[in-house]
């Protein structure tokens, strides 16, 4: 079994990007900025922009925080957007979710300009992912093919079970697992809640994508021998063994999955690095006008 190491897969793209950086500074061009609007005080989503601020930082882009208390209005939030998608100085922006209960997430996402929308979460990119066209593809899905790509897994005719259907992971990584280009042509099926039959058609695949949110949901007899694991799930459970006194789970049985796979991700270190990775490739390209190239 061999791991596959989203660390240092992540730490090798932003090292490209932080050269791709350095090259438009010497070239007297405009420095990538991201900007991210934050309502108000939800742990997690705080943590992620700091995350995000951090990872920019590092590979020398310019960022930005716009935070506002949860009372704001869903008017209040729409001028936000369109003053974001009118500053030229920004290049793409996200709107952290979730939003408080009163703001239409479906709303705020519509209203950001599609070539702005590095999150990738507007109809017009998704429109563009289904299309097989250029565009800004959703961050832990474009980390997850890129962690495919770099690892040299073979997807050409293979079957791959995605677990879980959610608009942010398994829907968009089903979609591009499915298109017909170099590191896709899978043939895919999509399981959710209501799948009749769930072992078995997991012990069909070739490469299982589990993006449930239910901790270690995937045993090993849902697997087949010598399958590629890609584990999406990130659980927070209490340990003493570690400094922080919490360590991070995924949605696979890891310690008995692994025995079985021929490569997996582990939790941490696996697809959790490369999603504010995917956020930085695709501000990148808004910042150098090629995300609809
Ligand atoms: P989500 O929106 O809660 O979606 C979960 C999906 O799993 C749903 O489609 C649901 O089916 C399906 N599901 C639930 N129970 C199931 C079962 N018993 N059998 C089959 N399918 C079942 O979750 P998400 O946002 O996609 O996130 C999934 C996991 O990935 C979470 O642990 C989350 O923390 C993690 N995550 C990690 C990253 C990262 O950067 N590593 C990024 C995003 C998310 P229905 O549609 O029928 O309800």
């Amino acid at each position: 079994m061999k791991l596959i190491d989203g660390k240092k897969i992540a730490e090798d793209i932003r090292t490209e990007i932080a050269n791709e950086v350095r090259k438009m500074i010497d070239n007297e061009i405009k420095v990538p900025h991201l900007a991210a609007v934050l309502v108000g005080e939800d742990a997690a989503s705080q943590t992620y922009v700091t995350n995000k601020e951090k990872a920019c930082k590092e590979v020398g882009f310019i960022s930005s925080v716009y935070r506002y208390s949860e009372t704001i209005s869903e008017k209040k939030l729409l001028e936000v957007v369109e003053f974001l998608n009118n500053d030229e100085e920004i290049d793409g922006f996200i709107v952290q979710l979730p939003l408080p209960k009163h703001i239409s997430p479906g709303k705020i996402i519509r209203a950001i300009k599609p070539e702005k929308d590095v999150d990738g979460f507007h109809p017009v990119n998704i429109g563009n992912m289904v299309l097989n066209l250029q565009g800004h593809v959703p961050a832990t899905p474009y980390g997850i093919m890129q962690l495919i790509k770099r690892s040299g897994i073979e997807t050409e005719g293979k079957h791959c079970v995605v677990v879980g259907r959610s608009n942010i992971v398994g829907t968009p990584v089903s979609i591009l697992l499915s298109r017909n280009n170099k590191n896709a042509n899978c043939t895919v099926t999509l399981c959710h809640s209501k799948t009749n039959n769930l072992k078995e058609i997991c012990s069909s695949a070739d490469i299982l994508i589990a993006a449930i949110g239910k901790m270690e949901f995937i045993k090993a007899d849902m697997v087949k021998q010598g399958a590629v694991v890609i584990d999406v799930g990130m659980h927070r459970i209490e340990s003493s063994e570690t400094k922080s006194g919490f360590r991070l789970k995924g949605d696979v049985a890891f310690d008995e999955v692994s025995k079985k796979c021929s490569m997996i991700t582990p939790v941490p270190g696996g697809v959790g690095p490369m999603t504010i990775v995917g956020l930085l490739m695709n501000t990148l390209k808004a910042a150098k006008k090629e995300v609809y190239n």
